[in-house]
């Protein structure tokens, strides 16, 4: 059996976790509103531990899939953290969305207690969570790569070692980027084409067998949108911190990236006026709102 710990039981979290909690695997979880945790291992049969630290006692394992990388840090290094107990030879995974200059740091102190460290962030969402089919993008040696990909496999299709710690990171910021310019460009032509008098339905019948698609436009908006339904299942508030990432990597790197500076703007706008609980496909209100019009 392999001992892993998963830090974090949050909207993706929990469904990856659920992977985890059977032969070959004897899964800890700790989670910081304990209740979710005790729910999760009466229902799933792991155990409940008390601290981050608790759950790393005895992990060949440890997964941490939290908001971002300060998180992640606070749950490192608070006096009951998992530094002041992981074990020497294990491994951590970060599966968060973060960033990858936090990652390197977190890469180098582990190391400094004998531990590897990949960055190993997930895409797919909740469903894909869910159905074991996310896509992990890591960063880190290849050596720690096939240490980790057991667990890996339990809710991952497609797993890409994208280069050294902190690339799984930069990959999936970009990824959401691109997310973010769809959702937003998706909610803008629809807005004009309602206006127009095309209903948005039959616009999106011929986007989708035509250039213009994308997963907004294929999934995101006849499912979430027209229904008007907006399920939450990714916040908003946690593209705007990965497009924030992508739009810092870019200047550090010197590039210029105009449109995805905009939509970075656009989405924290949206972030500001909607809220901390509010999903991402809902930045589409507010576009609706700047228009004047429910895309319909
Ligand atoms: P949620 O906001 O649903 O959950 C966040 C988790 O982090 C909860 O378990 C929460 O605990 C915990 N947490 C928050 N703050 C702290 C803290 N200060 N100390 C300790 N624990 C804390 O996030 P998601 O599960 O949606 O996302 C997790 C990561 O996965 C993010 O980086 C996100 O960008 C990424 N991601 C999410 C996807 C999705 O579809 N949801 C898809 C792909 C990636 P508590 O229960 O107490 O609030």
């Amino acid at each position: 059996m392999t001992r892993v710990a998963f830090i974090g039981l949050g909207a993706i979290g929990m469904p990856m976790a659920q992977h985890l909690a059977k032969p070959p695997f004897d899964l800890v979880v700790w989670n910081r509103s304990a209740d979710k945790a005790a729910e999760f291992a009466e229902l799933h049969g792991a155990r409940a531990a008390a601290t981050p630290a608790d759950a790393a006692r005895t992990a060949e394992v440890v997964i941490t899939c939290l908001p971002s990388s300060r998180e992640v840090r606070e749950v490192l290094e608070r006096p009951d953290g998992l530094l002041a107990a992981v074990v020497r030879g294990s491994i951590l995974v970060d599966c968060t969305s973060g960033d990858p200059a936090e990652s390197r740091g977190f890469a180098k102190t582990l190391a400094g207690q004998g531990v590897a460290f990949i960055d190993a962030p997930v895409s797919g969402g909740v469903v894909g969570a869910k159905a074991g089919t996310l896509t992990v993008m890591c960063g880190g040696g290849s050596e720690m790569l096939e240490r980790a990909r057991p667990v890996l496999e339990t809710f991952g299709k497609k797993i890409v070692l994208c280069g050294p710690v902190g690339s799984g990171h930069a990959v999936k910021a970009v990824s959401n980027a691109l997310l973010a310019v769809h959702v937003l460009s998706t909610a803008e032509a629809l807005a004009a084409l309602t206006r127009l008098g095309v209903s948005a339905s039959v616009a999106l019948d011929v986007i989708n067998a035509s250039a213009g698609r994308s997963n907004a436009s294929q999934n995101l908006f006849p499912e979430r949108v027209l229904t008007r339904a907006f399920p939450r299942t990714f916040r908003l508030a946690l593209l705007d911190k990965d497009i924030g990432i992508a739009t810092k990597l870019a200047s550090e790197a010197g590039t210029p990236i105009p449109l995805i500076d905009l939509a970075a703007q656009l989405i924290h706008e949206a972030h500001v006026e909607l809220g901390e609980e509010a999903d991402h496909v809902e930045a589409a209100k507010v576009v609706e709102k700047r228009a004047g019009v429910t895309i319909q």
